[in-house]
């Protein structure tokens, strides 16, 4: 059978995307382009009004490929609105993607994992260790999309990277919809972090450095004292890098959106994870333009921001995703001030980047040979691989001095 997948949406899709695809390859498929396939699965994202627009024309253009094809619609829109996607075509059906697995592949999720290595699969591996979401922002509609927060047993877990790391594999993403929230009886993270290092720490092949992790997003309130204290250290093989989502620096944007924590509180976790990690980098999210936002909150954005000194900001304009409460609020912010907001604060982001790149000239790091010339380094800046090093290795890069910064991107 010939398929193709589609995918739409953040990192933990990507992985799921990919586990669809190593079931289907193991069940005996092969990938097509849609013009060519039987099977069209087209993995859905829900996460903004936009994004929902981009996954209907991905199905419509999945119904236009060819004309026989069955066109399997999942993810988080078809959660929200399996009906209205069912309704759009007789060929479209909608699945659930647990289900999904079983169907396709005869075997259940994460019970017996079909290994994504070579051929089209990313040398960074993702392994889903979490989905769902407990808590409510009041911008989002994921929580109600994935449901209630739950956690892959640590043995299955433990399991497949062990396989991984067996197989070659050199880093590994532990991804979830809210990762921090892990919870495996009285294992954290952090824990799960432990036990996966104890697990792999004889797999290198003599010479080579063992395989490495990489936490995917954390967010503030879930980062404990254990899991700075391992990332302090491990000695790199927890990538001192996390994704720490800021999404506004103003308390009071911050209590709109329901977010379990003060400015205050996230520049004080931020100084206790530089003190005790100083190689750390940090990346964020940031919301602009959310409802109520005046220009006394977006100038504390900036100052949190310059404050983090991230080296990486996913600019974010708001916008409304129908279903959230934030969709309903009556001061909208208007568009061009939020792209005027965006604008200035992409700015900021990139001085901020290359200052933290700067700061990492002439220091060494073990960078992750992506493709043959692109690697990705422990901070997560990509960089010339060295010549002649293999896809998918870990190789020890004295980091050059980069190029003047000329431009800002314009987006
Ligand atoms: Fe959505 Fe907030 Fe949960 Fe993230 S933490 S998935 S933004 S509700």
């Amino acid at each position: 059978m010939r398929f193709a997948i589609v995918n739409l949406g953040c990192k933990v899709n990507r992985v799921e995307s990919d586990a669809i695809a190593a079931a289907l390859l193991a069940a005996g498929g092969s990938e097509a382009a849609p013009t060519d396939a039987d099977l069209i699965v087209v993995n859905t994202c829900t996460v903004t009004g936009e994004a929902e627009k981009k996954t209907r024309k991905a199905v419509h253009r999945a119904l236009r490929a060819n004309g026989h094809a069955r066109v399997v619609v999942t993810g988080c829109a078809a959660a929200i609105d399996a009906a209205g996607f069912e309704a759009m075509d007789p060929r479209v059906e909608t699945a659930a993607k647990g289900a999904l697995l079983e169907e396709l592949a005869g075997r259940a999720v994460g019970t017996h994992p079909v290994l994504r290595v070579g051929g089209a699969f990313p040398t960074r591996v993702g392994i889903k260790v979490q989905d769902g979401c407990d808590n409510a922002c009041t911008y989002c509609i994921v929580h109600v999309a994935r449901g209630r927060a739950w956690s892959r047993d640590a043995d299955e877990v433990i399991d497949e990277a062990v396989a991984y790391a067996r197989a070659g594999v050199r880093e590994i993403v532990l991804s979830g919809i809210n990762l921090g929230s892990y919870c495996w009886g009285d294992l954290t993270l952090a824990g799960l972090l432990e036990r996966l290092l104890a697990a792999t720490a004889d797999q290198a092949t003599s010479g080579e450095p063992c395989v490495r992790f990489r936490i995917s997003s954390i967010e503030p309130k879930d980062v404990g004292d254990d899991l700075v204290a391992l990332l302090a250290s491990a000695e790199g093989r927890v990538c001192r890098h996390l994704h720490l989502p800021l999404q506004s620096g103003s308390s009071k944007v911050l209590r709109h959106m329901a977010r379990p924590y003060d400015a205050g509180e996230y520049c004080t976790l931020v100084d206790r994870l530089r003190a005790a990690v100083p190689e750390l980098s940090l990346s964020t999210d940031v919301i602009v333009g959310f409802p109520g936002e005046d220009e006394d909150d977006f100038a504390a954005t900036l100052d949190v921001v310059r404050q983090c000194a991230f080296s990486k900001i996913h600019v974010f304009p708001y916008s409304r995703r129908e279903g959230t409460p934030a969709a309903d609020r009556v001061d909208q912010v208007r568009p061009e001030i939020k792209a005027d907001r965006a604008r200035r604060l992409r700015e900021l982001a990139f001085r901020l980047r290359s200052a933290d790149r700067a700061r990492r000239s002439g220091t060494s790091e073990l960078v992750l040979v992506e493709t043959a010339g692109k690697a990705t380094t422990e901070s997560y800046f990509e960089v010339e691989a060295p010549a002649g090093a293999v896809p998918g290795a870990l190789v020890a890069v004295a980091l050059p001095t980069p190029p003047l910064a000329v431009q800002v991107p314009a987006k």
